[in-house]
């Protein structure tokens, strides 16, 4: 296979996929020649009466999904917005979310995921990245994103159109005078914008495309078995990849009810009860949801727990077992790759490993720092197939690091080969790659050192992850400053004053007379990691 074009040769923001991958996914029957609006077209018109969506705040049936985001996907184009403009989503986990994404996609728009808890810094940056044409909100937060949304237009020439949930355009479909919604969109080509976490500086852009992205979907669902009947509880963010991919367009692929909760198991857990959940992704905020007093109810028809995001607890997982309920194990990113244990998997696998890739066209590397491959032992997971990206979105520069010459993703991810009764299972083994999992959102920390030296007082930091209990780690900021120590408090307003997601600031601050480097003069990341675990635990 030939290495993705660079776009640094071909001065497109886009890498394509190599023509003779294209052809073998397609050969394969993996890709389909549908768009996502297609496919789920298809899907409603099979599946009318049944339930597609059930919600803290609403419930659709697929008939009436299909049909009130036909009439968004109007609305939209009678305001004038055009197939391939960038829509910002910034919306929790509400039944108007899951409209607001089938009709942003039927109407050609490019919905780019970035997060409620998103502001100025990341959405300035980010919107203006993409060239954004709308803003997609939602009112009644605490923190006020129509006002907020309306602020980013100021200076901002491409932010056309503030979009409300609630209040969303609706139209005819068919207007004997206006634009029809296009329905003839390319299947290889951009359908959403995904987020990274894992990579230097601000977020950088992952452009999904239809086929590749629904195959990801329909491929994860076909893992598990699922069938209509599946009632799938989704609880984390569902305009992250893991919601789209393993909750909406997953469960849609096979005509299946999305069971949306929020985070707050208090109000989650009763719905699951409520609805018969089947199925559940708990992430790694939620692996103590099995001690929660409502845990019994909401699995009285559950068969199976996917367990994803972090390495898994033994507690957890005996825990769940004890209770009857199959559990596993899943490993997802929004650059694409997918492990997961499968429902054949041996205990030992599910327990101890995140499985194997989803898609027989997956091609999995464990490799040196010098791109040979690990025999045995720990290396740099690395991948490429028929839904992991050829490139990120106009960032020619750190393509060419993030990729091997021959077009294998870095992923910044540790992990080793376990053999367990003669199949081999990939172990997640840590990471490389400089970042904090806060909960399953992640911080990148040297986005978090740039903003920290904006302060005037300090002159040398470096971010490390602090160990938590409920989140997985924190962010704890080491730092050297001029002048008295700084309060977290303070840093804290530095941070509000650049306009910085919350999630990013740092949780603890300790001071240093200087940054400890290693004999080759990198900031010794691995000892403040040490110093920090250690003072938390002690
Ligand atoms: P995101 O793109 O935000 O979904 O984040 C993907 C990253 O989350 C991966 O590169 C890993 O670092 C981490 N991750 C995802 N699943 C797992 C898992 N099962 N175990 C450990 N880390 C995981």
């Amino acid at each position: 296979m030939t290495a993705p074009a660079s776009p640094a040769r071909t001065g497109d923001p886009l890498v394509p996929y190599p023509a003779d991958a294209v052809r073998r996914y397609r050969e394969a029957g993996l890709w389909g020649s549908r768009t996502i609006p297609q496919e789920f077209r298809a899907v409603a018109a099979r599946y009318p009466e049944r339930d597609a969506v059930v919600a803290l705040d609403g419930r659709m049936t697929y008939a009436e999904l299909d049909l009130r985001t036909d009439r968004l996907a109007a609305g939209l184009a009678a305001l004038g917005l055009r197939p391939g403009d960038p829509v910002l989503f910034q919306v929790t986990n509400r039944l108007e979310s899951v409209v607001a994404w089938y009709g942003v996609l039927k109407a050609g728009l490019v919905p780019v995921a970035t997060l409620a808890a998103h502001r100025g810094h990341e959405i300035g940056e980010i919107s203006r990245r993409v060239g954004a044409v709308a803003h997609l909100v939602e009112p009644g937060g605490r923190f006020d994103l129509v006002a907020f949304a309306h602020e980013q237009q100021r200076d901002h020439p491409t932010l056309r159109h503030v979009l409300v949930l609630g209040e969303l355009p609706d139209a005819d479909p068919v207007p004997a005078d206006g634009p029809v919604p296009p329905d003839d969109g390319d299947p290889d080509g951009v359908a959403v914008h995904q987020l990274s976490g894992g990579t230097t500086g601000v977020p950088k852009v992952i452009p999904r495309r239809h086929a590749e992205y629904w195959y990801n979907a329909a491929a994860y669902a076909r893992t598990w078995g699922w069938t209509p009947d599946s009632r799938v509880a989704h609880l984390i963010p569902i305009i992250h990849n893991a919601g789209i991919v393993c909750a909406v367009h997953a469960v849609h692929s096979v005509g299946g009810c999305l069971v949306l909760g929020s985070p707050d198991l208090d109000e989650s857990l009763p719905l699951m009860a409520r609805e018969a959940v089947t199925q559940v992704l708990l992430g790694h905020v939620h692996y103590r949801a099995a001690d929660h007093p409502d845990f019994d109810a909401a699995a009285t028809s559950l068969t199976r727990v996917i367990l994803s995001g972090a390495k898994v607890p033994p507690r957890l997982f005996d825990a769940l077992e004890a209770r009857g309920l199959w559990s596993g194990q899943l490993f997802g990113m929004g650059e694409g790759m997918f492990l997961a244990t499968r429902p054949d998997a041996p205990r030992r696998a599910r327990l101890e490993t995140v499985g194997t890739a989803l898609s027989p066209l997956d091609e999995v590397r464990i490799l040196e720092p010098d791109s040979e491959e690990v025999a045995d032992g720990v290396g740099e997971l690395c991948c490429r197939g028929p839904y992991t990206l050829p490139g990120y979105y106009d960032a020619a520069e750190h393509n060419e690091r993030a990729f091997t010459g021959d077009g294998f993703y870095r992923t910044g991810d540790l992990a080793a080969w376990v053999e367990i009764d003669g199949e081999r299972y990939v172990s997640i083994e840590g990471r490389i790659k400089d970042l904090i999992n806060r909960g399953g959102e992640k911080i990148n920390a040297e986005e978090v050192e740039l903003l920290l030296l904006r302060h005037p007082r300090v002159s040398g930091v470096a971010v490390v992850p602090m160990p938590d209990p409920r989140l997985g780690e924190r962010t704890c900021a080491y730092v050297v400053v001029d002048g008295p120590e700084l309060s977290l408090a303070e840093v804290q307003e530095h941070f509000a004053a650049l306009d910085v997601a919350k999630f990013k600031w740092p949780e603890r601050i300790e001071h240093l007379a200087e940054i400890p480097r290693t004999l080759v003069g990198k900031i010794d990341k691995k000892a403040l990691a040490a110093d920090i675990t250690a003072k938390v635990s002690s």
